[in-house]
């Protein structure tokens, strides 16, 4: 052979290698191009979306950790994802540690010097009046930073005046009219600059300087025990707490120590009426109100349940990509947005994957957690359960390959953070990289383990790389998160079919990659946060309103 020949041999392998491989690409693409078409089809005409949201919110919600409308919806659940022919159906039980408490029904007017109903939720984990209760409303302002020793001063000098009184806890809150009300989407702007590829690593934010203290003083969570204390001793017949918020909306979350004896019947009021009320006392006169509260314990609540359902892998089965969201709720709606339609994508997203007859490589594991609301309490134990942590792993911990977690609302999703170096971005970035027609910008990583948010935390905590989403805020800050307004009406179908279809395409995506995303190297891991400090013996738990 000359020269020549083997020259001219082998330029053409090459030209017939460079072919071959673009042929691979382009099949690549268009297997992927195809797929994601596929996905949509699937969502555009079989979309069980809005039945799962149905079913959560008007059927079984409220879904309060511990209930038994959690336990049923969760139930559900279940033989709904089982009919859908999913694997490994079944739910996981963990220690919640409370009864379950459901409010079935409470009234409220304004019966002196004019007649009205009222506006109010219960507060969670407090005992109903046991019949209809009426009283003269009295008007209690603390002193502000109290000392102990201040604060029963000042107990001292109302003491006489409690019992069976109607007792307001402070000031009604001014809240000014909304001028310019925030942006129902997030700009092409603002999501061109949270999900700029060259963006840096999110750093770790340094705690906020905890306001200097004066000695002695209680902290707002003593404050709050010593006070239901204080009413519980002097025969208080209901508490009142003021909404403080705009047009009716009503937040009312938990007595902190969960226990129905340690507390009176305990409600939050409307702004409005409040406002009235407080205005009305402050006039010199005489205003009467009555209530009728019933509210249920459930001790079996105390073991509460996460549910857990599979598209099983193939060759790479013991490695799992999961995805889900919070199934247990606040009591004041339904829990529509917060966070059964979280659930509902989640489930539909697996369920997409199903419908296809697509066969992942990796296991995809939904979860529909409890106990979110009360602390990321069920995701924690999972996490814990499962995989254990970077500092203490457990054999599963080097078999997970991600976790998306969805808990912002309606909203379609924008982008996506995840807790890992930056080449995870990058990975997700291309996976999303089909779906920028429906808005998605990109994603990017962060080093943050702390906990807060919502359920990928838990993983982030862990040293798992949790996902996430990133989601048109809509009416979710300014209306439904956590109100009494989270019902199933405010859920806008279109953007929760979208992120149904990114999010399926994101998982199958990593579950067919070649490697398990990049974890940060042992010396590389960013460390645990400090603890906040320790709270007292006898305080409040942490407060959960930092749950999603
Ligand atoms: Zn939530």
């Amino acid at each position: 052979m000359t020269k020549q020949t083997k020259a001219n041999i082998a330029t053409l392998l090459l030209v017939f290698l460079l072919f071959t491989n673009t042929l691979v690409l382009m099949a690549q693409t268009q297997t992927e191009a195809s797929l994601n078409e596929k996905i949509a089809k699937e969502e555009s005409e079989n979309s069980q979306i809005m039945r799962t949201l149905h079913f959560f919110t008007d059927v079984y919600g409220p879904r309060l950790t511990g209930s038994p409308n959690h336990k049923a919806a969760a139930d559900w659940a279940i033989k709904q994802m089982k009919s859908w022919g999913l694997d490994n159906v079944h739910p996981e039980a963990w220690n919640f540690g409370h009864p379950g408490w459901v409010n079935e029904r409470a009234s409220g007017f304004i019966t002196s010097p004019v007649q009205n109903s009222l506006v109010f939720e219960v507060l969670a984990w407090t005992p109903g009046t046991n019949g209809t209760v009426s009283g003269g409303a009295i008007q209690v302002v603390l002193p502000e930073r109290a000392t102990a020793d201040e604060l029963s001063s000042y107990f001292e000098t109302v003491r006489d005046k409690i019992k069976g009184k109607m007792v307001l806890i402070g000031k009604p809150a001014v809240v000014p009219v909304t001028i310019v009300p925030p942006p129902k989407r997030i700009s092409d702007d603002d999501l061109r600059s949270r999900f700029n590829p060259d963006s840096k690593p999110t750093p770790s934010p340094t705690p906020a300087p905890t306001p200097a203290r004066k000695p002695g003083q209680l902290t707002p969570a003593q404050v709050n025990e010593q006070l239901d204390k204080f009413l519980l001793d002097n025969g208080a017949a209901v508490r009142i707490n003021d909404a403080g918020r705009e047009h009716g909306q009503i937040r009312a979350f938990n007595n902190r120590s969960f226990d129905v004896e340690k507390v009176v019947p305990t409600i939050v009021l409307r702004n409005e009426d409040y406002g009235r009320i407080s205005r009305l006392l402050g006039d010199g006169l005489n205003v009467e109100l009555e209530f009728n509260i019933k509210n249920r314990s459930f001790p079996e609540g105390a073991t509460s349940y996460n549910v857990i359902g599979e598209l099983q892998g193939t060759d790479k089965k013991d490695e799992v990509i999961m995805l889900g969201g919070h199934l247990d709720s606040w009591h004041a709606a339904t829990g529509a947005t917060d966070n059964a339609i979280g659930c509902a994508v989640m489930m539909e997203a697996l369920r997409l994957l199903k419908a296809i007859g697509v066969r992942p490589r990796r296991t995809i594991r939904v979860a529909l957690w409890s106990g979110e609301e009360e602390g990321l309490l069920g995701s924690q134990a999972y996490v814990k359960e499962h995989f254990g942590s970077f500092e203490n792993p457990k054999p599963e911990f080097f078999k997970f390959g991600g976790y998306f977690n969805i808990d912002s609302g309606t909203g379609r999703a924008r982008g996506m953070t995840v807790f890992g170096p930056a080449e995870d971005a990058i990975i997700l970035r291309e996976a999303l990289g089909p779906f920028a027609s429906l808005g998605v910008a990109g994603a990017i990583n962060t080093r943050n383990r702390g906990l807060g948010g919502s359920d990928h935390t838990s993983f982030n905590q862990a040293g798992l790389p949790g996902i996430g989403v990133q989601q048109d805020p809509i009416e979710y800050f300014t209306h439904t998160w956590h109100t009494n307004l989270d019902t199933y009406e405010r859920v806008i179908e279109d953007d929760a079919e979208k992120s149904a279809i990114v999010i399926a395409a994101a998982v199958y995506k990593l579950a067919m990659k070649e490697e398990l995303l990049p974890r940060f190297k042992t010396a590389e891991m960013p460390p645990l946060p400090t603890p906040s400090p320790t709270p007292t013996p006898g305080s409040a738990p942490p407060a959960p309103k930092t749950a999603m």
